[in-house]
């Protein structure tokens, strides 16, 4: 139970990795948006720092949450009110309280595999049993399976942390068949805009999304603010009352002065916010494509996909050593066995890095198996 939780992560490898470099040359290690956030949305967090720090709501600021619900609903066609919201101090936190309500709920969860870190130890610190559906092979990247929903959480987050899998609109169908047989699907988002080819859909396009999902959200990656920590989560709203109660008992509050500033950037300036995101999504894409081709000649299987801005390419090798021989050449990519016991030969590459660092990182890698 709660003594098993553990803590693997991206940011742990990191840290041992640049503690090898002499010198870091090419950080392909975390999903850090190369691009500095909107110039707009800095000067309202500076212009927000003018009023008193005070303590808002645990479940976020009145503001804050109608301009979420607003934005979530014009981008989705739905009707998601300000008390189906909270704001969250990361999409980790709300992940965290999504995945402790549900384990409340239900006894056993599905999980794709790989998938990003965060969801098993949660579920099964709560006593929850997990079993993991395999991700499929497909031409270049990998696939989401089909799969049953029943009684049971299942977890999904499309676009995919590490795989770059794209659902699409069949996760439409899980939260149909959650809504049928009292599941739950719990909906990571966080790479909704980073999609290169296809369409994203998201749990709040299902009209039952109250009664079989819970939406989660990070604002990291769209406004490239990582260290902000800012996430939301919207579900029905007596468990945004649960959840907001227990926000209450662990963090208090997000932070207000961000709450200001998110608030008036999605309501003032939609345009800013589209130019910064269609500039980000067409560079990504271009950096996609040179990943894939840099990587034709070395991986057995390239395994870059429709979205997202990860790679996770499978070597004839083992993906530590291979992490670890490239880090001490200045190299940092992340192992596969992070996200899944099963990926040891595997290494998600980020191609959110500066493109100068993406493609130095990729010529060494190349240089380290072909040296195999
Ligand atoms: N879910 C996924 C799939 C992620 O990749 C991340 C961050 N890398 C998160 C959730 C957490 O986001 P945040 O930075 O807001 O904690």
């Amino acid at each position: 139970m709660f003594s098993d939780l553990t803590a693997e992560s991206t940011l742990k490898f990191v840290a041992k990795a640049k503690s090898l470099a002499k010198e870091v040359k090419a950080n392909l290690g975390l999903g850090e948006p190369d691009k500095p956030p909107p110039r707009a949305l800095v000067e309202l967090l500076k212009d927000s720092t003018k009023l008193k720090p005070t303590y808002t709501p645990s479940g976020g600021l009145k503001e804050a949450r109608e301009a979420v619900a607003e934005w979530l609903s014009k981008r989705y066609g739905a009707d998601v009110g300000p008390e189906e919201v909270m704001i969250t101090p990361s999409g980790k936190a709300a992940l965290f309280l999504a995945l402790s309500y549900a384990s409340t709920r239900y006894s056993s969860a599905k999980l794709f595999d790989p998938t990003y870190y965060s969801y098993e130890p949660v579920l099964k610190a709560w006593g929850v049993s997990v079993e993991k559906v395999g991700m499929i092979k497909g031409e270049l990247s990998y696939e989401f399976p089909e799969i049953e929903v029943g009684r049971e959480v299942v977890v999904v987050n499309t676009p995919a942390n590490p795989t770059g899998a794209v659902l699409g609109e069949r996760l439409l169908d899980l939260v149909g068949m959650a809504a049928e047989r009292g599941g739950l699907v719990v909906s990571d988002e966080p790479y909704d805009v980073f999609v290169y080819e296809g369409k994203h859909y998201s749990v709040l396009q299902h009209e039952k999304w109250r009664e079989a999902a819970i939406y989660v959200y990070s604002f990291s990656k769209i406004l490239s603010v990582p260290g902000w920590r800012l996430g939301a989560l919207v579900a029905e709203k007596e468990v945004i009352k649960k959840l907001s109660a227990a926000a209450s008992n662990v963090y208090g509050c997000p932070c207000k002065w961000e709450q200001v500033a998110l608030a008036r950037y999605l309501r003032e300036h939609p345009e800013d916010l589209e130019r910064h995101v269609s500039d980000m999504v067409s560079e990504y894409s271009r950096r996609r494509d040179m990943v894939v081709r840099e990587l034709e000649g070395v991986a057995s299987f390239v395994g870059v996909g429709r979205g997202s801005f990860y790679a996770f390419p499978e070597f004839e090798a083992d993906g530590e050593e291979l992490a670890l021989e490239l880090a001490k050449r200045g190299v940092i990519v992340i192992p596969g066995s992070v996200f899944s016991p099963g990926a040891r030969r595997n290494l998600r590459i980020s191609y959110s890095a500066p493109l100068e660092e993406l493609r130095l990182g990729l010529g060494i890698l190349k240089e380290v198996v072909k040296e195999g």
